[in-house]
C-alpha cells in the first residue's frame, strides 16, 4: 500500500491556492512586512498538514506491509506439516502400511479431507498475498481453454451429480488456442464452477450450471450460468473483494473463505483479460472471463 498519488495533485493543488490567496490578501489588505509574516505561518501549517497525511499513510502502508508478512509466515509454516500430514495419510490409505478397518478408512477419509481444505485454504491465502504485493507469477502458454474446461467439468461432474447439479457444456466449433496459464485458467474454472454447484438452490429438482466457451474477436469467452440462489443487488459491488461471502450463505454454512473470485480477478488480470457477472438474488447468475487468443495461427480443425 502506497500513499495514493492523488493525494500529492490534492495537497499540491491546495498549497498553489493557498499561498495566491495569502498573496492576494496580502497585496490589497496588509503591508509587507506584514505579508512575509503571513505567508510564513501559512507554509508552516501546510508543511505539519502535509507531513501529518504522509506519516498516517506510512504508518497504514507499514501495517499492511506486516499484516502481509505474518499471513505469509505463518502459511508457509502450516503448509510443511500439513503436507507431511498429507503424505502420511496417503500411505495409510494406499494401504502400504497395512489393511484398514471399514472404520478406519472411514475416520481417515475425514481427516484426509480436512486436511486438503487446510491445504486449499492456505495456498489460497498465500496467493491472495502474492496478488496484494503483485508478485503472483504467471507462466503464460499456449492451449485449448476448452479441452481444459472439459476436464475440469469431468473432474466436478460426479461431486456435482451428488448435490443434484447437472453441468453441462457448449463450446464453439473450430474455437481458437489461447495465450496464459493453464493452472492458474484451471483454479479459476474450478473456483466457477464449484461457485455454481454450491450456491445452488436447496430443494431445486433442476438444479443446472450451463458452461458455454465461444471466440469473440480476438478472444476466448468462458461463462457459466447457474440457476442458483443469485447475489442480492446491495451486495453485488463486493463480490470480487477478498473475504467477501453473502450473508445468508454464511449463515446457511455453505463452505468457503471468500477468496476464490478475489484469485480469479488477479489471475484473469495477469492474463490480459476481464471477468465480470451478472445475477438476480433468487434467480442465478452468470460468471465469465475472456483471455486473449493465443495466436490467429494457431486455428485448429474441429
Ligand atoms: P467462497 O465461495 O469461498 O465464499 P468466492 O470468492 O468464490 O468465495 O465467492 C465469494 C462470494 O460470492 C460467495 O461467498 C457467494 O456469496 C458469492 N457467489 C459466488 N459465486 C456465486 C454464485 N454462482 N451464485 C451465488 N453466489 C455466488
Amino acid at each position: 500500500m502506497q500513499c495514493p498519488s492523488f493525494l500529492f495533485v490534492i495537497m499540491g493543488l491546495i498549497i498553489i491556492a493557498a499561498m495566491l490567496l495569502t498573496y492576494y490578501i496580502g497585496l490589497n489588505y496588509v503591508a509587507p512586512e506584514m505579508l512575509i509574516i503571513i505567508l510564513g505561518i501559512v507554509t508552516v501549517v501546510l508543511l505539519i498538514v502535509g507531513h501529518t497525511i504522509v506519516t498516517g499513510f506510512e504508518r497504514i502502508a507499514q501495517a499492511n506491509r506486516m499484516k502481509s508478512e505474518f499471513v505469509s509466515i505463518v502459511s508457509h509454516q502450516l503448509r510443511t506439516p500439513l503436507s507431511s500430514l498429507k503424505w502420511s495419510l496417503g500411505l495409510l490409505l494406499g494401504k502400504r502400511l497395512g489393511e484398514l478397518s471399514k472404520k478406519q478408512k472411514e475416520y481417515l477419509d475425514i481427516i484426509n479431507e480436512s486436511n486438503n481444505r487446510m491445504i486449499g485454504l492456505v495456498n489460497d491465502l498465500l496467493n491472495v498475498n502474492r496478488i496484494e504485493q503483485r508478485r503472483l507469477e504467471i507462466k503464460p502458454k499456449t492451449f485449448s481453454l476448452d479441452s481444459l474446461a472439459e476436464e475440469v467439468i469431468g473432474e466436478i461432474k460426479p461431486l456435482a451429480k451428488e448435490k443434484g447439479v447437472t453441468i453441462e457444456l457448449y463450446k464453439e466449433k473450430d474455437l481458437p488456442l489461447v495465450h496464459a496459464d493453464p493452472d492458474r485458467v484451471r483454479m479459476v474454472i474450478q473456483n466457477l464452477i464449484d461457485n455454481a454447484v454450491k450456491y445452488s438452490k436447496k430443494d431445486d429438482d433442476n438444479k443446472l450450471a450451463e458452461v458455454s466457451i465461444k471466440q469473440d474477436k480476438d478472444k476466448v469467452v468462458f461463462s457459466i450460468r447457474d440457476n442458483g440462489v443469485g447475489i442480492p443487488f446491495s451486495l453485488q459491488k463486493q463480490v470480487f473483494g477478498k473475504f467477501f461471502r453473502g450473508d445468508d450463505l454464511v449463515k446457511q454454512k455453505v463452505e468457503g473463505a471468500g477468496l476464490g473470485l478475489f484469485i480469479a480477478k488477479g489471475v484473469i488480470n495477469l492474463s490480459k483479460g476481464e471477468i465480470d457477472f451478472k445475477s438476480k438474488e433468487g434467480r442465478g447468475s452468470t460468471f465469465w472471463f475472456t483471455l486473449p487468443i493465443a495466436n490467429k495461427i494457431n486455428k485448429r480443425a474441429s
